[in-house]
């Protein structure tokens, strides 16, 4: 016997009318890329979400359409959020950070057919306009006296003139309904080996991962925060905070293209910001800043990091010094992406610091609805002791089932578990540590070295600013660890030095051979180290 609820699609044009009507007044702030600080509240949000909805119809756009962007966090990106989503079409956010060529091999493979782009982009759009083949619209988010007379771009329209167009058409505007499952966005893996993949996000997928993020042991955020989203709207869909805020009803700040430290900085005192969510590296330039600077935090209480793990001295740091509670979490694009999200559990709370710390450290506990496993060579399951580690293996609503057009093939096992490419331990009250990604995993002696452990231990050094820790082929052991450093500036520190600083936070066969000090360290375009290009120039080295 089936139950008997009503059966009522989930789909994002839900999220937008919800946050109009009961949110209708809460702030939408932006940083512009003109400069200036933009504001609006969600009643506006969605009245012009609708415009661009009828602009799209207006074009014959159909449904499952491509419409990209080339954005950062700001209102008008927010708005093709909706009005893209809600419409039927498909969003395609472009991370602007992969090369030209590779922008423009996505923007082909996805078939995509309007780019909506910043106008800080527009040298790029120039570069690989005549490359895509599929688009037939540009639309500049801004308004038209800020596009150059020499643009130099066939069909290209402003933002503001686009949608103003389509004012009164909106005004009757209901968003269509249609099935859940249908595809919502898009986003490219940023695919470190071969080309990028794309996954394939559903309204279903997208609202399910929305509400489980709502929880309370999980990002948690409410009507009563305002949030400023690090995390870009071209990655991941901002680690799906321009869903879960609306729905929530959250104030929000879009810091536009300034992510340096005193811009940030800024923006939170300024906005009285709680919440915010970003990758380490951001987070060290806003450390840096408020360092240098004396500065403190009045207002801002909790940040998400994730996208790369998290170092124990950034976590204490933001504790001790700025009164800021950091949650670990840990994700991927091709899970929407949230998996674990680091919270205490009640038999915690009687604990002192250092043991609460050593389980806020780790990635967190699986959300529900996200299963996992971790297995061996063989596929054989792993036990959850936290000492075993082993490919860490997820399935779950909001979770790739293939890739767009079925590029790498199948990609599930047999119980429908996806490899997340990642080594982790998971403990018996369900925490997971990553210790690597298996291609960077450093095989000593038959033996396994976290590159992730040493490098938390050597950005806690006063003098370093940035560290990465590489294997390379030694004759004896397979394998032994060499440390890349990036100094503080005006400091001196010797290779001696940071070694010594290892004795006694890990084992001695742990410790690098060797540190090598670069003047920088290689990031790919979502801002994680690209260990395949150091060890590429390290690869005629040799151990004494
Ligand atoms: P992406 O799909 O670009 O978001 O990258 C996902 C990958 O980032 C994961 O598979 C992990 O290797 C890494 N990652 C994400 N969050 C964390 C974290 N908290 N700690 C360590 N690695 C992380």
């Amino acid at each position: 016997m089936f139950g008997l609820m009503q059966e009522r699609a989930l789909l994002i044009s839900n999220i937008i009318d919800f946050a109009a009507l009961y949110h209708a007044d809460t702030e939408v702030v932006s940083r512009r890329v003109e400069g200036d600080i933009h504001r609006a509240n969600y009643a506006q949000i969605a009245t012009r979400a609708k415009q661009v909805a009828c602009a799209l119809d207006a074009w014959g756009l159909a449904p499952s359409a491509r419409v990209a962007t080339l954005a950062w966090n700001g209102y008008r990106h927010f708005e093709l959020y909706y009005g893209v989503s809600g419409s039927g079409r498909v969003l395609h956010t472009i991370n602007p950070r992969l090369h030209p060529d590779q922008m423009a091999w996505i923007a082909n493979h996805a078939e995509d057919e309007v780019l909506c782009f910043d106008m800080t982009f527009l040298p790029l759009i120039k570069a690989i306009a005549p490359k895509c083949s599929t688009i037939k619209h540009y639309v500049a988010l801004c308004d038209a006296n800020a596009i150059p007379a020499d643009h130099g771009i066939a069909n290209l329209i402003d933002y503001e003139s686009w949608i103003a167009a389509q004012s009164a058409e909106a005004a009757g505007y209901r968003w269509p309904t249609f099935d859940e499952n249908l595809a919502s966005s898009l986003c490219y893996t940023s695919g470190t080996t071969g080309n990028p993949k794309g996954v394939l996000y559903s309204h279903r997928s997208t609202l399910l991962h929305a509400m489980a993020s709502a929880a309370v042991d999980s990002i948690g955020i409410s009507g009563k925060d305002c949030v400023l989203p690090v995390v870009p709207m071209f990655h991941v869909n901002a680690w799906g905070l321009p869903y879960l805020m609306p729905m929530v009803g959250a104030k929000i700040v879009f810091p536009g293209a300034a992510l340096d430290g005193k811009s940030i900085y800024e923006l939170f005192e300024a906005e009285k910001v709680t919440f915010s969510a970003g990758v380490p590296t951001v987070w060290q330039m806003l450390l840096a800043h408020m360092d240098a600077n004396n500065l403190r935090l009045s207002t801002m209480r909790r940040t998400t990091i994730g996208g790369s793990a998290c170092p124990p001295a950034m976590m204490d740091k933001f504790r001790d010094v700025y009164n800021v509670k950091v949650d670990h979490a840990w994700g991927m694009t091709e899970m929407s992406p949230l998996g674990t999200y680091g919270n205490l559990k009640v038999k915690h709370l009687a604990q002192d610091w250092p043991a609460q710390r050593a389980v806020l450290l780790k990635q967190g506990r699986a959300v529900f609805g996200v299963d996992m496993k971790i297995v061996d060579d063989a596929g054989v399951e792993q036990p959850r002791d936290g000492k075993a580690y082993g490919d860490l293996m997820v399935r779950g609503p909001w979770i790739v089932s293939e890739y767009f057009k079925g590029d790498g093939g199948r990609i599930l096992d047999s119980e429908g578990y996806f490899a997340t490419g990642d080594v982790a331990t998971l403990d018996p009250d369900g925490y997971m540590q990553i210790t690597d990604r298996s291609k960077d995993v450093i095989k000593s002696g038959g033996e396994w070295i976290s590159s992730i452990d040493i490098e938390n231990i050597a950005v806690a050094h006063p003098a370093v600013a940035m560290a990465a820790c590489i294997g390379l082929p030694h004759p004896k052991w397979d394998e032994r660890p060499i440390l890349c450093v990036v100094k503080k500036p005006n400091v001196e520190v010797t290779a001696a030095a940071i070694l010594a600083f290892y004795d006694g936070k890990t084992a001695k066969w742990q410790i690098p051979d060797d540190v090598q000090f670069v003047e920088a360290i290689p990031l790919g375009a979502t801002g994680k180290i690209q260990k395949n290009k150091l060890r590429e120039q390290f690869k005629d080295y040799k151990f004494e």
